[in-house]
């Protein structure tokens, strides 16, 4: 089968978008870009009964390679947009985990109150405006959000990751969950206290200088 390791690539990272709580159901999406459009889950499909011919392969402009047993998820006009125009980007993740949800229901950017926001890439997480699931318009405002950012929520539907490996999408994903969760055990404490822009600059340098993920 053509893109086999794309495929399986795809589907080892969605089962783990359920074992990381970052999906449940059949919410929430997983792609990986391949040299002529991308590997992307399947519409309505439970991720633990997914086989490796349910991915779906298409090209970036929809079209989907000729033999496709499944519809490609309905959120594909977004994951092909990010690749589009961001050739950094090789996989991407989207779910409904609760926290970012929650957050993203807030309308609210997740703020620089923890070190950790620097591993999305600069100084905050931002919140995309709300448009309908699966829609052009959706497509647009998550690519303004994620401007030089690995992560971004989506208002009233969930959270955006991006990485240059799926591994990277996939962690980035987790602590974005993370930093959302935090930031609801905070608010009701009152607004976070946040870094400085200096401290803040220093993080990502020092991001740069260990790797992606961070010293920890
Ligand atoms: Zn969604």
């Amino acid at each position: 089968m053509i893109h086999r390791a794309e495929r399986d690539l795809v589907l080892e990272a969605a089962r783990r978008t359920v074992a990381l709580r970052l999906t449940h159901g059949t919410s929430g999406n997983v792609s990986a870009r391949v040299a002529d459009g991308m590997a992307i889950t399947p519409s309505g499909l439970d991720y633990q009964s997914l086989i490796r011919e349910d991915v779906v392969m298409m090209a970036l402009d929809g079209t989907p390679e000729p033999g496709q047993t499944r519809v490609p998820s309905s959120e594909w006009r977004m994951h092909a947009a990010i690749y589009r125009a961001r050739a950094d980007v090789r996989a991407i993740v989207h779910g409904h985990s609760p926290a970012a949800t929650a957050v993203a229901c807030l309308g609210r950017d997740i703020p620089p109150f923890h070190y950790m926001i620097a591993v999305a890439g600069g100084d905050s997480i931002r919140c995309a405006p709300y448009a309908p699931f699966g829609t052009e318009a959706l497509a647009a405002l998550a690519l303004g959000a994620l401007f030089d950012r690995r992560a971004c929520l989506l208002a009233h539907h969930g959270l955006l990751a991006v990485g240059a490996t799926m591994d990277q999408a996939l962690a980035v994903a987790a602590e974005t969950e993370f930093l959302a969760e935090l930031l609801l055990r905070l608010l009701p404490l009152g607004e976070p206290r946040v870094l400085s822009p200096a401290q803040l600059a220093d993080v990502l340098e020092r991001f740069r200088h260990y790797g992606q993920r961070g010293p920890g």
